[in-house]
């Protein structure tokens, strides 16, 4: 095992190994890096253009049919990280509110969604449905609903990827099959059953459940299996975010350049998601972006992979974590190796945080602002008082006295107020 640790030093590693909270910069960003595959993403953004009608249609509380949600400054909990960290932050933090992303309340409304909206145009075209030019809310019609139920979609997910797909793609009229991993909330497979999504329930983790997935999919010709551990399609559908931030931050007079850069902190699971937008971020902000990610201490897949250099062939138990952790969007041992190969020289860095932190931050973000986030979308909340990555910017010559800290939050909105109440509760016994 040492052996493939080259590139961590052994106190990081021990640290790793024993779940405490830890910081690994990235030896292989390369700042500069030229960027290709711009039209991949563009591609996409038009695909979801072009499904506008239909989810405006379908979905009428997205805005015109685009899935996109607001960015927001959040001075109160800025002044409560300072105080609860005892430090000053430089620059202004940003929260980016995926949890109010209109149909899946998670940033799997992007890549998700995305995916569900290809496969069925794939398969609309084909079939001489429409072409590219139509308008395509004429497939919502009960007779190409019917046509579409001939074909079935699977996915292994820890909850969130299987809304976001069971929703969409039970609304195009295909069969969808849903395989959860054992994190998945008991509320979020009731809500898939109601909408007529079969729900397959596993007593392993992640990885178990995407393979079961893939099998059943093998099965069946009729059948297209989302696979989060290595789709380029998600991950482009995430990437889109990029482009519509852009024109958010255009709209709301923010720069991004050498000395007002850009620090984004996203939470990682599989790494599609938080992959899909820094790989847009890079396109759009190319050097005066950085990105770091968050994940559990239990759950550090991603930042295994990319200190190892071994991606998807290693797994957190395998270093004895358990892989066990309440942000269950994150619950993944064993990251995807197409996400980690496209950031490899993208990211900036990775840190992990406790259970506790996240719950402390979910409260405190509730008492601050009264929004309300899952614990996973919480991971990132403490990268702008973590020293550690303060330092790490000072160390790549970054001046952040005029940085825009760009929070990403992950997901919330459809938790039950139940479960949200318990939630805080348990944060604020936290804080005591
Ligand atoms: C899935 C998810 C993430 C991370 O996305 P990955 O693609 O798994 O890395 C972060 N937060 C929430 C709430 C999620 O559901």
């Amino acid at each position: 095992m040492t052996g493939n640790m080259h590139q961590m030093n052994s106190e990081l590693f021990m640290d790793l190994q024993s779940a405490k909270e830890v910081f690994w910069g990235n030896p292989s960003l390369d700042p500069k890096s030229t960027m290709s595959g711009i039209q991949e993403i563009v591609d996409a953004e038009r695909r979801l253009e072009r499904f506008a009608p239909y989810l405006k249609k379908v979905f009428p509380e997205t805005v015109d049919g685009i899935i996109e949600s607001p960015i927001k400054y959040i001075g109160n909990m800025q002044r409560t990280l300072e105080d609860y960290n005892k430090s000053k932050i430089q620059g202004q933090i940003i929260l980016k509110c995926d949890h109010e992303l209109p149909i899946a309340g998670s940033i799997k409304a992007r890549g998700g969604i995305y995916e569900v909206l290809k496969i069925a145009e794939r398969i609309a075209i084909k079939q001489n449905w429409i072409d590219e030019k139509d308008d395509y809310s004429k497939l919502e019609s009960k007779r190409i609903r019917e046509c579409y139920s001939r074909y079935s979609i699977a996915v292994g997910s820890t909850g969130n990827l299987g809304l976001s797909i069971g929703i969409m793609g039970a609304a195009i009229g295909f069969q969808v099959t849903v395989h959860m991993s054992r994190d998945a909330k008991r509320w979020k497979k009731d809500l898939l059953r109601g909408k007529g999504v079969k729900v397959v329930e596993h007593e392993q983790d992640f990885s178990h459940a995407v393979a079961e997935g893939r099998k059943q999919s093998l099965s069946d010709p009729n059948c297209f299996f989302i696979d989060d551990e290595n789709s380029k399609d998600l991950f482009m559908g995430y990437s889109v975010a990029a482009m519509r931030l852009r024109e958010q931050f255009r709209k709301k007079g923010i720069i991004v350049d050498e000395n007002h850069p850009l620090i984004v902190y996203l939470p990682c699971g599989v790494g599609g998601g938080p992959g899909g937008v820094t790989y847009g971020l890079k396109h759009v902000f190319g050097e005066h972006v950085h990105c770091y990610f968050a994940e559990p201490v239990h759950s550090p897949c991603m930042l295994l992979g990319l200190s190892t250099g071994r991606h998807e062939e290693i797994s957190v138990q395998e270093i004895g974590l358990s892989n066990r952790t309440e942000a269950d969007g994150l619950a993944v041992g064993r990251s995807s190796a197409l996400a980690g190969k496209m950031i490899e020289r993208l990211l900036n860095g990775v840190f992990t945080v406790t259970d506790e932190t996240l719950f402390k931050l979910l409260a405190l973000l509730h008492s601050s602002e009264s929004i309300a986030l899952e614990p996973s979308a919480l991971a990132g909340m403490i990268g702008p008082v973590l020293p550690p990555v303060q330092e790490h910017l000072t160390s790549l010559q970054v001046d952040v006295t005029h940085a825009t800290h760009l929070v990403w939050a992950t997901g919330g909105n459809l938790v039950p107020a139940s479960i949200m109440d318990e939630y805080v509760k348990k944060g604020k016994g936290y804080l005591g």
